[in-house]
């Protein structure tokens, strides 16, 4: 290998090097805003407060809250949605699944459901956290 290509080289995986971190640095940034921009979102649903933004789905997932739990205003049911799931796209906002959330018992007449929060944890996990609490007495 001549002085040249070695030297291209070099720089090549230097360039490299130098964009996997610039990556790194640009998913950390967003994770951190994600968690920032749920736990606020989370906050002003729990507050009932009026919707000033909501969460992507791809911001949902890359913070591995992959749970939109949402509740039936009519019926009370709360179930939570896998958003790993479905095929939406990543840069919708978890409101524009509002309309396919309707729930089934309550069909035709169903009304809109509510989002209640964005969670790590299914309503099934929390139901075993929570049961594991209780046993251990805490
Ligand atoms: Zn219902």
């Amino acid at each position: 290998m001549g002085f040249n290509r070695r030297k291209m080289e070099d720089q090549r995986r230097h360039a490299a090097e130098k964009e996997a971190a610039a990556r790194r640095a640009t998913d950390a940034q967003v994770l951190e805003d994600a968690e920032r921009l749920i736990g606020v979102w989370n906050e002003r649903q729990a507050k009932r407060m009026p919707l000033l933004f909501a969460p992507t789905i791809g911001a949902a997932i890359a913070s591995r809250h992959w749970f939109l739990w949402v509740r039936c205003p009519a019926c009370r049911t709360t179930q939570a949605i896998d958003l790993r799931t479905l095929d939406r796209h990543r840069d919708a906002a978890v409101t524009s699944l509002i309309p396919s959330l309707s729930c089934r018992s309550c069909r035709p007449n169903a009304p809109f459901a509510e989002l209640v929060r964005l969670s790590r944890t299914s309503i099934a996990d929390e139901m075993r956290i929570e049961h594991t609490r209780r046993m251990l007495g805490e």
